[in-house]
């Protein structure tokens, strides 16, 4: 890594970040990201470029407007030094290639969709299509090499050596990716939608997911949804079982409730505040997308020479 480049890629990353808090907070209020100039969402008074600096203004601030004093939440931090860290990662991991390129996009949207999600449940089409869009548009220039591209040259006559046919192969493995993944959260929000009543997964899901499998081409985007699904399982359990300790020792130390039935009676207060919580699906599958990117062709490899 060439110090010189790596810092720059950084500091762009933090810049990036700086806007992508803006996006967050604007555009699931249906605002415009470019205009009017950042102001406290308090007292209302515009943000100084001085103030405005990404992670140092935070820090010297103290997370504090400089005028009302009213708190700034450490998501405006977060977010900054994520988005630094992430294209810092992909220099790190890809070099200086094409390759960074695409991946530092679908990393700065997919961080923009998983707190947007989590903020406000939303995942909005303006980040979702334009990476739709984007994800096809870099398969012509960064081989996304699936599954389109190994059994494709055997059922069509093209000369399967030349770069036309290579990039065709290539922008065939971003389509299927889109439409499988898109197709599969699709089935599963209605099979959900079937067995429970209520809404689990939503078409911001489902556009999430084409966006992914634009990219990611479908073997990394089947590895995004099993694992971001695990992951969310996994987190409903442990938010269950937090939720069923509180009220089972709330019942048994306040109400001195006999600790069987407190701790029946908690079960099913959780149980129905789990069935009433929406899951953001969006920040898991978010998530697991960023792992795929990273780590998902060797983790296959591994899990293949398995068996
Ligand atoms: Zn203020």
């Amino acid at each position: 890594m060439d110090p010189v480049f790596a810092s720059a890629i950084f500091a762009f990353g933090l810049a990036f970040g700086s806007f992508l808090n803006v996006c967050i907070y604007r555009l699931p209020r249906g605002l415009s990201t470019v205009t009017p100039r950042s102001a406290c969402p308090n007292c209302e008074k515009p943000i100084s470029f001085y103030d405005n600096i990404p992670v140092l203004s935070w820090l010297l601030l103290q997370g504090r407007c400089r005028n009302c004093k009213s708190p700034i939440s450490p998501r405006y931090l977060v977010v900054e030094l994520l988005t630094g860290a992430m294209f810092l990662a992909c220099y790190w991991h890809f070099g200086l290639t094409l390759a960074t390129l695409k991946y530092c996009c679908f990393g700065f949207l997919l961080l923009g969709l998983i707190f947007t999600d989590a903020e406000t449940q939303l995942l909005p089409d303006k980040m979702t299509l334009p990476g739709l869009a984007l994800g096809l548009l870099f398969s012509l220039f960064v081989p996304v090499n699936d599954l389109a591209s190994q059994f494709l040259p055997g059922l069509v006559s093209l000369p399967t050596s030349s770069s036309f046919s290579l990039t065709l192969f290539s922008f065939a493995d971003s389509l299927l990716g889109a439409i499988v993944g898109a197709s599969f959260i699709y089935g599963v929000g209605a099979i959900y939608l079937r067995a429970r009543g209520v809404e689990g997964m939503g078409f911001g899901d489902v556009k999430l997911m084409a966006m992914v499998g634009a990219f990611l081409g479908l073997k990394l985007t089947m590895f995004t949804i099993f694992t971001g699904s695990i992951a969310g399982s996994l987190f409903g359990l442990w938010t269950v079982l937090a939720v069923w300790i509180k009220r089972s020792r709330r019942r048994i130390k306040q109400n001195h409730e006999p600790s069987r039935e407190a701790r029946r009676r908690a079960w099913a207060s959780a149980a129905i505040a789990l069935r009433r919580h929406q899951m953001p699906f969006g920040v898991f599958l978010g998530s697991m997308a960023i792992v795929a990117f990273f780590v998902g062709d060797q983790f296959l490899h591994w899990y293949w020479r398995m068996y």
